[in-house]
Order: C-alpha cells, then sequence, then structure tokens
C-alpha cells in the first residue's frame, strides 16, 4: 500500500510556472522533496532558478529547469511540450507566474494594463490550452491558478493586478464545470500578503500596519502556500475551489 502511493508519487509530472524565486520556488522544493518529478520554470532569474535546481539535485531530488516566458503563447507552448516530449504526460499546471504594480487607475497605461493581463492572466490560459489536451488525452490532470486576496476583494491602486486575480477565478470556475468529466480538477488559490520579492516595496511600518489588520497578526509565508499546493495535489474531489490563505485577512 505504501509502495504503492511512493509509486504514484513518483509517477506525477508537475510544472511550476515562475518558480525561479518566492512562493514558487517553495512550490517546487516542497513537492520535489515530497517525491514528484517538478519542472521548474524561469523567465529571467536564471542564477536564482539554477541555485534551486543544483540544491535540489544534490539532495537527489527529480528536478528539471525551463526557460520560457509564459507570457508569450510559443514559449508558453514550449514548456508543456518540454514535459510531455521528457516525461510523456503533465499531471499537474501550477499557473503561478505574475508580475504586480502599484498605479493610481487613471495612470495605469494601455502597454501597463496588457502587460499584467499578459503575465498574469493570459499566461495562465496559454499553459492550460496546452497542458489540458494531453490531461483529456490521459483522462486525469489537475490544473492550480494562484489568484490573490484581491482577486476576491479588489485592491485599491492595484485594479489592473486585481482584474486579472479576479479573472483567473472566472478561468477556474469555467474550466472546472469543462474538464470535471474527463477527470481534470481546476483550483485556485489566494494567497492574502506573502513573504516575498512582491511585497518588497512596504515599509517596516506598512508592514506592521497590515499585520494589525490580519487576525493572525503575522505575514505569510510562501510555505504555506507550497503546503496548500501539496494537500490538493493529494486530494481528489475539490474542483472549481478557491483556496483562501490569508491569515483570516479576508472572511
Ligand atoms: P515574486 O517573488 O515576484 O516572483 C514572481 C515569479 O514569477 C518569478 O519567479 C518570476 O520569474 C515569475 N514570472 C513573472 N512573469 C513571468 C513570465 N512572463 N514567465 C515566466 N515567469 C514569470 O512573486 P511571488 O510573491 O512569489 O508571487 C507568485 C504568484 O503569487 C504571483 O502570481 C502573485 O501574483 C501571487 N500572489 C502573491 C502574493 C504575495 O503577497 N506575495 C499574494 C497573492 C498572490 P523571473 O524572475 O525568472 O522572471
Amino acid at each position: 500500500m505504501v509502495e504503492n502511493q511512493e509509486k504514484n508519487i513518483l509517477n506525477k509530472i508537475i510544472v511550476v510556472t515562475g518558480s525561479s524565486r518566492g512562493i514558487g520556488a517553495a512550490i517546487v522544493k516542497h513537492l520535489a522533496k515530497l517525491g514528484y518529478t517538478v519542472i521548474l520554470n524561469y523567465n529571467k532569474s536564471e542564477a536564482s532558478a539554477k541555485n534551486v535546481e543544483s540544491e535540489l539535485k544534490k539532495q537527489g531530488y527529480t528536478v528539471d529547469v525551463f526557460r520560457a516566458d509564459v507570457s508569450k503563447p510559443m514559449e508558453a507552448k514550449n514548456l508543456i511540450d518540454f514535459a510531455i516530449n521528457k516525461y510523456g504526460k503533465i499531471d499537474v499546471l501550477i499557473n503561478n507566474a505574475g508580475i504586480c504594480q502599484d498605479r493610481l487607475f487613471t495612470e495605469i497605461t494601455d502597454e501597463d494594463w496588457k502587460n499584467m493581463m499578459d503575465n498574469n492572466l493570459n499566461s495562465a490560459f496559454y499553459c492550460s490550452r496546452e497542458a489540458a489536451k494531453n490531461m483529456i488525452h490521459n483522462k486525469q490532470g489537475l490544473i492550480i491558478n494562484m489568484s490573490s486576496i484581491w482577486g476576491l476583494t479588489g485592491g485599491s491602486m492595484e485594479v489592473h493586478y486585481s482584474t486579472t486575480k479576479a479573472g483567473l477565478i472566472g478561468l477556474t470556475k469555467a474550466l472546472a464545470k469543462e474538464l470535471g468529466p474527463s477527470n481534470i480538477r481546476v483550483n485556485a488559490i489566494a494567497p492574502g500578503i506573502i513573504d516575498t520579492d512582491m511585497n518588497r516595496g512596504y515599509s517596516k511600518e506598512d508592514l506592521e500596519e497590515l499585520k494589525n489588520e490580519i487576525p493572525l497578526e503575522r505575514i505569510g509565508t510562501a510555505n504555506n502556500i507550497a503546503k496548500s499546493v501539496a494537500w490538493l495535489i493529494e486530494d481528489d474531489y475539490t474542483t472549481g475551489e478557491v483556496i483562501s490563505i490569508n491569515g483570516g485577512w479576508n472572511m
């Protein structure tokens, strides 16, 4: 029984977009250490991606690294093709790549808007479309979209960011309905504030103020998100859900 469970884990091929740093890197490390075969994707942070790879390989875990700017349809396809050509299938796709920008709504340029849509929402569409073809063929799979608390509540001065994160929730629910009969689950995770480079712009005082608004009175860690991803992979009856991990900031 235990041997069979171990075999199942080792057989699962998982692609994590945007995993050179932050939440994505924590997901890759956590899943690799659980015994899954993980494909780390980076765009600009090659050194950081290679560090995560060598750290895991030294410890004997299975990880591959593939550079692709997933905001571009051809590069997103190349990433999914790499996983399928090398391992014959893709079991789990985690659409985690994302950017953020603080900007007054009236100052968001066409380029800012398009850039946000391409990186945060269109990337998930491109990767999911390619992965879903293989998953439908295999009659099994899981897609996890990294949304945000701002996709649920809306964030002031982050209208374009919030729009993409709300869009990911729509994508999650509609796709969960369409792909459920093919035994493919689609879920979203909506983190609150997590300690990564994305929040380096906050001052110490800002962070203290934010903590005071959070019932658990602390900022989340990338590992908090990685553990919820692992749970979604292990589970087999949750689909179309948005899992909020925010210390009670939004209930
Ligand atoms: P981060 O530390 O800034 O890291 C962002 C990651 O996304 C990097 O690995 C980056 O890769 C990658 N990326 C961005 N655009 C990409 C593209 N076009 N193609 C491939 N990779 C791309 O951010 P994070 O905090 O870990 O955030 C990860 C996800 O969680 C994002 O979707 C974010 O919106 C979401 N989220 C974060 C928080 C938070 O508080 N941190 C809260 C809610 C939701 P390179 O550096 O290699 O380019």
